[in-house]
């Protein structure tokens, strides 16, 4: 008789012991069906002594499994990398463990897929769903179920329009293998820098070595050109590649600039996949035929077959940093994996991280410098507008020397692009007669007027409302005015004082799909927009040769809040969008509208020394012991009942070990005290390195009771303070 020990896909269990019945043949990594009370769960097969079972079951008692699935087994190195992950954030293994199966459908058997598309035919009875449905769906092709979501229909509006022949059934092979890269088919003549930097990363992917690298370069210096060699390396070698980029949005640009390079698309991985997309890509991903994956920090945890390489683009991207479910870092995975896979590690910026930083300094990182930007492009020139000197006109946000450049820029048609990143019209409305603001029901946190869409919205919760003509607290007509400006409230500005240039504004909130990525793209490259107006949305990736000015509104912002990486964040935040600027021939410059031009961190901007400002930052972190010399980490608590949260906290606060290594702050209410409707708290744990704080807080919080309706989640190595 054999048993196996399989972890359940349920986070609120560990692994559990079954019977295999005759004939049934598993090992280590095979993806399973099992049993669990009247369901039936996915389950991965785990080594008995890695995990210690969850109930101590007699032979007799033990339920058989039911299915092996036709997939390979997940390999031991992703075995580990879930261990491993699950350990150091404290999170349920079994929930680590989803993420590399990504979804149950992308392990059915079938390798053929029903989808559904419009055949142009216009049905007789063309009712006002019917007609917005196939409006909607246009090319669109997909299941049922995603038709009717991307129509915003119900499913039978559209199993109607199947009915009547103007939607179709088609068959998708997702067995249908991707093209293969091709490593020479449109290879750059390099640098002598350039070609310097490549090889180093050549020889880690030939010798098949865990190392990371920092590739260091100032924006448009070329690292991608150059880690594109060390692409090129790991396909000559038959090896897969993993490239993470920190936006979804950037994955349209990359494809095509991947596919000029390599002669076609690499295999794309981000959240907006069909289902057959998902599940063909995952399939060809396990038995190694897709070569190179791109992909959000969710391709991290795919079952690689054959992993030669990893690159983290734009690594210092707090974006890598995942604030939801498993609360993992997707930079910092990466370099496990890598380590479990025996493959090399590139992390690519052009404003490193202290904390990668701090890991070249330490001999734990290599480093490869690239020093300038490539060809005849230099860098831009950074200026700052001291507002208090020079201020806007009054209700204005653009001062008169950033007016003046714009007008200059417009009138050489080269292209512009002013910086703020504040969503919406204005970060704040109020009553003008009575000073009520409006506040979202769920959270903690004012709603911000949208006036394209000309509702109130909560970034926190996505809660919105229309705009209310009529003041809810006094009843007053027309009194709301916007306080402050958002990117909306700057493209108003700017159409008022250029009326004939073409504005665009780039957020979140425009720019939602790759889709509308690449139509954005093509409308800059078409000229078919003069003056972008965008969050941080627009600091990355783009690459737009006709862009010469750029413009800061509000240089100061992201100093509010005394965040511990503040200064850092708004220097690289600036420093990012600074690099739209001047990529082509033609020069760039840049402004910084601040109230503070003597700040380290204007100074560094404004002087480009940033070593003294990193210098600075980094020892004033060793002096507060705060990361990387020290760490963190948030235990937050929550529920939808206030009381029932705060003795929760409180009953943690109480249990808190008293250890020299470690100090620990609160239970206080968490800084966004309701989120979503849930009361937060918060304890903040500050411990020194030495210190195995995983331990410390498991051990803890394995001593503490709390109600059902409560919920603990530990963050470790926290962003948001
Ligand atoms: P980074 O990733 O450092 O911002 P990129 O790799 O995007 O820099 O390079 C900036 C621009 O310069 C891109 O348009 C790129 O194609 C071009 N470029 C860089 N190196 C070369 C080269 N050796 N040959 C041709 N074009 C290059
Ligand atoms: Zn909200």
């Amino acid at each position: 008789m054999s048993r196996a020990r399989v972890l359940v896909m349920n986070s609120a269990l560990g692994p559990l012991d079954y019977r295999v019945p005759h004939g049934m043949h598993v090992e280590p990594g095979s993806v399973v069906v099992a049993p669990l009370g009247p369901r039936q769960l996915l389950g991965i097969v785990w080594e008995p002594d890695r995990m210690p079972s969850d109930a101590e079951v007699g032979d007799n008692r033990l339920r058989n499994l039911l299915a092996v699935l036709p997939v390979p087994p997940l390999a031991t190195p992703l075995r580990r990398l879930i261990e491993w992950t699950a350990d150091y954030y404290l999170a349920a293994p079994a929930a680590v463990a989803r993420m590399a199966l990504a979804s149950t459908s992308a392990l059915e058997g079938a390798k053929l897929v029903t989808e559904y598309r419009a055949t142009g035919e216009v049905p007789d009875r063309l009712t006002p769903q019917r007609e917005q449905a196939l409006e909607r769906i246009g090319a669109h092709q997909g299941l049922i179920r995603e038709l009717a979501t991307i129509a915003d229909v119900s499913d039978a509006v559209i199993r109607g329009l199947v009915k009547v022949g103007a939607i179709e059934p088609v068959s998708v092979d997702i067995d249908q293998p991707f093209p293969l890269p091709d490593p020479s088919h449109g290879a750059p003549a390099l640098s002598a820098d350039q070609r310097a930097a490549s090889a180093a990363l050549v020889a880690d992917v030939e010798a098949s070595r865990f190392q990371p690298t920092l590739l260091d370069g100032v924006t448009g210096s070329g690292k991608t050109e150059v880690y594109f060699e060390a692409v090129a390396a790991a396909i000559l070698q038959g090896k897969q590649t993993l490239v993470l980029l920190p936006e979804i949005a950037l994955t349209e640009p990359f494809l095509k600039r991947f596919a000029a390079r390599f002669g076609c698309a690499p295999v794309a991985w981000h959240s907006g996949l069909r289902q057959s997309q998902r599940r063909r890509a995952w399939r060809q991903i396990a038995d190694g035929q897709a070569l190179v994956t791109v992909g959000a920090r969710s391709a991290l945890f795919l079952p690689y077959a054959n992993l030669g390489l990893i690159i983290v683009d734009e690594a210092h991207e707090t974006s890598f940093k995942q604030e939801e479910g498993v609360h993992y870092h997707a930079r910092d995975v990466a370099v496990m994996r890598g380590k479990f896979e025996s493959c090399p590690v590139i992390l690519a910026s052009a404003t490193p991280a202290i904390e990668t930083r701090q890991q070249v300094a330490a001999g734990r990182y290599a480093e490869v410098k690239l020093p300038g930007r490539w060809g005849a492009a230099e860098m831009p020139s950074i200026a700052p507008i001291d507002l208090i000197a020079e201020p806007p006109e009054r209700g204005r946000w653009i001062a008169p020397r950033l007016v003046k450049a714009i007008d200059e820029t417009l009138g050489r048609r080269e292209q512009a692009l002013l910086f703020l990143n504040r969503r919406g019209y204005a970060p704040l409305t109020l009553c003008r007669t009575c000073g009520h603001r409006f506040q979202c029901p769920n959270c903690t946190a004012w709603m911000v007027e949208h006036r394209l869409v000309r509702r109130l919205a909560c970034h926190h919760c996505g809660h919105t409302e229309p705009v209310p003509r009529v003041c809810p607290e006094c009843s007053t007509e027309d009194t709301l005015v916007p306080v402050g400006p958002g990117v909306e409230r700057i493209a108003d500005e700017v159409k008022l004082l250029f009326p004939e240039a073409k504005v665009a504004v780039v957020t979140s909130d425009t720019i939602w799909s790759p889709a509308k990525a690449a139509e954005f793209v093509g409308r800059m490259e078409a000229h078919d927009i003069d003056l972008i107006v965008g969050t941080q949305l627009i600091t990355k990736g783009y690459h737009f040769p006709n862009l010469t000015l750029v413009g800061v509104i509000d240089a100061d912002l992201g100093l509010e809040g005394g965040d511990l990486r503040a200064s850092e964040r708004t220097f690289q935040q600036i420093m990012q969008v600074a690099g739209r600027a001047g990529r082509g021939a033609k020069p760039g410059h840049v402004y910084l509208q601040t109230h503070s031009p003597n700040a380290a961190v204007m100074r560094a901007l404004i002087t480009g020394d940033a070593e003294a400002f990193y210098a600075a930052e980094t020892e004033s972190r060793r002096e507060a012991g705060a990361p990387p010399f020290g760490r963190f980490a948030a235990i937050v608590v929550s529920s939808e009942d206030q009381n029932a949260a705060q003795d929760a906290a409180k009953a943690i606060g109480r249990a808190a070990p008293r250890i020299d290594a470690m100090e620990v702050y609160g239970p206080a209410p968490a800084p966004l005290a309701m989120l979503r409707g849930r009361h937060r708290f918060r304890l903040l744990v500050h411990a020194k390195r030495a210190l195995d704080v995983q331990d410390v807080i498991r051990a803890w919080l394995g001593g503490v009771d709390w109600s059902a309706k409560v919920r603990v989640v530990v963050d470790v190595d926290p962003y948001s303070f």
